[in-house]
């Protein structure tokens, strides 16, 4: 069987024939590095990497391109308000430079991948950042212009949505209100609502690049054009994003791209839905509380806890953050990794019946919180020897990333007693007793072993 996904682009569920036989290429849109990453951004790529890890699974070598977003994305996705990096060099007190600017991205790159190594994601191969690919930017823009699509106004280059015959095929973009959708400025001036910037001119010297068009810097949307393009070849096989990147920036690179080039840019486009916060809204900082994969750490939980809660739910279907179901996955998560610690370790072999099963399960669209479900059967059936079931669950935790193998709360040369007192440690940790979990830490040090929390859990060593 081959694996089926749900394409945006037709709504609904396809087959998966990639370009090249063997080989995927995807493009995933990246963070824009003017704060931390918060834990609705990081579905995004737990999703991305599942379904990097199905592929090769199932036979598939996957090029992945993560773009870093380091300049052009204003703080509405429509193309208005302030740059939303200029904002975080405001806000971090550094200066409105170029300097300052790749000061704040190298950053907040940082902890994107801390973030991303921590949730047992599979690195992408590249990580482009906007500013390195400024020529084939600029490019695109130029070759714009020379078909046609692209008009000037004072404060930059747009592209002309009524120039290309299917714009908004993606996600099917309703007609627009004019009279409402209009803001005021410079934008005013549009000839077409939903028109957008493909090279923003600067009000400050300091700041942007020279161009032919003045000094100024990419558009957001363009930004994916051409960097997708210069990694992965046009067209390329799967291209992803949050939902909420549909109607605009998704529907304005395919008008780029194909209107430049007149091919398709993806065949396929998937779209992960969001992470809802604790009120019922999608979790965004422009919204309410957002909570950073620190956040979570700090409170006692495990990254992969937050893994194993996102595989919970469908990629498709959007998901409610609670503490409370925070804590049920961690316990589950918790359970699975003592249950596979207990298992014998000797050569077992995978059981077929439910490889197959599993792998029916990825297929059907990445149908992740099915596949948990048959490793609980798996878990618990008396049928299957211990060694099959560690077998099989390593082959499994390929795709989900869980690292059961690498048990933090593994016991290896650790008396039973010092065990003990680890395993009761952390659910004091997680259920936020400092003092107890402090107390703890006491007994064991005097049983001679020290212990520290890490963000992948408690971490043993002897005194
Ligand atoms: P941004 O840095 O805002 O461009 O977002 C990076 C990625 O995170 C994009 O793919 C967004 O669509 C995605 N994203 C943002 N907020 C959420 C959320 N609450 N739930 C799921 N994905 C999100
Ligand atoms: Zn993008």
């Amino acid at each position: 069987m081959a694996i089926k996904l749900h394409n945006t682009l037709s709504n609904s569920l396809e087959e998966f024939k990639p370009i090249k036989r063997g080989h995927v290429g995807m493009y995933h849109c990246g963070p824009t590095v003017y704060d931390y990453a918060h834990i609705g951004n990081l579905r995004s790529y737990v999703f991305a990497d599942t379904l990097r890890r199905t592929f090769e699974y199932l036979g598939s070598e996957v090029t992945q391109v993560v773009n870093i977003t380091d300049i052009g994305h204003l703080t509405s996705d429509a193309d208005t308000g302030d740059d939303k990096m200029v904002k975080g060099l405001k806000r971090e007190g550094l200066p409105l430079t170029l300097n300052g600017l790749k000061k704040l991205a190298d950053k907040y790159e940082g902890t994107f991948k801390e973030d991303l190594k921590a949730l047992n994601i599979e690195m992408p191969q590249y990580f482009p950042r906007a500013t390195e690919y400024l020529a084939a930017e600029m490019a695109l823009v130029e070759a714009l212009e020379q078909k046609g699509f692209a008009y000037s106004l004072p404060d930059g280059i747009y592209f002309d949505t009524s120039k290309l015959e299917d714009y908004g095929k993606l996600g099917g973009l309703t007609p627009i209100d004019e009279s409402r959708s209009r803001v005021v400025g410079a934008e005013d001036q549009k000839r077409n609502p939903r028109d957008f910037v493909l090279w923003k001119l600067s009000y400050d010297d300091k700041m942007g690049f020279a161009s032919k068009w003045g000094r100024g810097f990419p558009g957001w949307h363009i930004e994916c054009s051409a960097m997708s393009r210069e990694l992965l070849g046009q067209p390329f096989d799967i291209h992803t994003g949050g939902i909420e990147h549909i109607a605009i920036h998704h529907n304005n690179e395919i008008a780029q791209s194909e209107g430049a080039f007149g091919t398709t840019l993806a065949n396929y486009w998937l779209h992960n839905e969001w992470l809802l916060n604790i009120t019922g809204e999608k979790m965004a900082k422009s919204k309410g509380e957002i909570l950073t994969l620190q956040n979570l750490i700090q409170k006692g939980f495990s990254p992969l806890a937050y893994r194993y809660f996102l595989l919970l739910s469908h990629y498709r279907t959007p998901t409610n953050f609670s503490w409370e179901a925070l804590e049920a996955a961690e316990n589950a998560y918790r359970k699975l990794k003592e249950i596979f610690a207990g298992l014998i370790r000797a050569n077992g072999g995978i059981e077929g019946g439910y490889k197959k099963e599993f792998e029916e399960t990825l297929e059907n669209d990445l149908n992740t919180p099915e596949a948990i479900a048959i490793v609980w059967k798996l878990v618990k059936d008396s049928n299957v020897s211990d060694e099959n079931k560690r077998a099989t669950l390593l082959e499994f935790d390929k795709v989900l990333g869980l690292d059961l193998e690498h048990n933090e709360y593994e016991v290896k040369d650790i008396p039973e007693d010092v065990a003990k007192l680890m395993n009761e440690r952390d659910k004091a940790r997680v259920a936020n007793d400092y003092s107890k979990a402090d107390e703890l830490r006491e007994k064991i040090k005097k049983l001679g072993f020290i212990v520290e929390d890490t963000p992948s859990g408690q971490k043993i060593s002897k005194s």
